[in-house]
């Protein structure tokens, strides 16, 4: 884009990803993807299969991806912190227990950590949901827990105390069961307007995700991150396809680190030599 200007000084640390600046609006490409199911066992649109999932995040670990939350895309973008060279969101909505039992294992495999946006009162409800025990694992392995809601209800329809309900009672219930603070929220279906996001922020939230199928985010959304949808078709090609377009040959490639190339070149070396 003409015009635009990497940030300079002590918010733009050596190594990290330089973030776009324009008239005071900071812009980076950065994908949040959104999961519901992993390998449940039954087809529906949301249902990721297992493999797909497993092939999905060999790509990204092995494309030199670094999983990060959504709050600290939402700092870097207020130009309070760094991201790394080629930073990714995982994130996960509703709670679902197949998530818990099939996706957890291939992210520790990774060392990626993920936001799971869980819906309060779905927490125990049946066999599909998470658990507080289940949710309560996730805490201790460094996964990131933010808000879906009280009941999943689009919050664009509601006032006055359901909508508090939603935002505040559905954060203060996480909070108050996992003694963590929950600063990021993902609004039902994507729903939100100027009055819900304000009030989500005024709530004590520091970062919320919407829909978009895009990665370019901006310090004028950090209300409203765009997020990516991963879903039952989405095999590895378009799946690739969706992220930004780092490599040389305009692949999703992430360029490898120059250190690392190096280490490669030299094992390399050392085999043939
Ligand atoms: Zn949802």
């Amino acid at each position: 884009m003409p015009g635009v200007m990497p940030p300079s000084g002590p918010q733009s640390p050596v190594g990290a990803q330089r973030l776009a600046t324009q008239t005071g609006v900071i812009t980076a490409d950065v994908p949040i993807l959104i999961y519901h199911h992993v390998g449940a066992p039954y087809h529906n649109q949301y249902n990721v299969p297992l493999n797909d999932f497993e092939a999905q995040m060999d790509y990204l670990a092995q494309s030199g991806y670094a999983a990060v939350s959504v709050d600290q895309i939402a700092a870097a973008l207020r130009g309070q912190g760094s991201l790394p060279r080629c930073p990714v969101a995982i994130t996960f909505d509703d709670g679902y227990a197949d998530v818990y039992h099939n996706a957890l294992p291939v992210l520790r495999k990774h060392g990626f950590k993920a936001t799971f946006y869980l819906v309060s009162s779905y927490i125990n409800m049946s066999k599909q949901y998470m658990d507080w025990d289940q949710v309560r694992a996730l805490v201790d392995e460094g996964m990131f827990i933010g808000s879906h809601s009280y009941n999943h209800s689009y919050i664009t329809s509601t006032v006055g105390y359901t909508m508090t309900r939603q935002i505040a009672g559905s954060k203060a219930k996480l909070e108050a069961n996992l003694g963590i603070s929950v600063t990021t929220f993902s609004y039902p279906y994507g729903a939100t307007n100027g009055f819900v996001m304000r009030v989500v922020s005024d709530t004590g939230y520091v970062s919320a995700v919407g829909a978009g199928y895009s990665f370019h985010q901006s310090s004028q959304r950090v209300y409203n991150l765009r997020r990516t949808a991963v879903y039952n078709d989405t095999k590895l090609p378009v799946f690739i396809s969706r992220l930004p377009k780092r490599g040389p040959d305009g692949t999703g490639l992430c360029p490898l680190p120059p250190q690392v190339l190096y280490w490669r070149q030299l094992r390399w070396i050392e085999k043939v030599g």
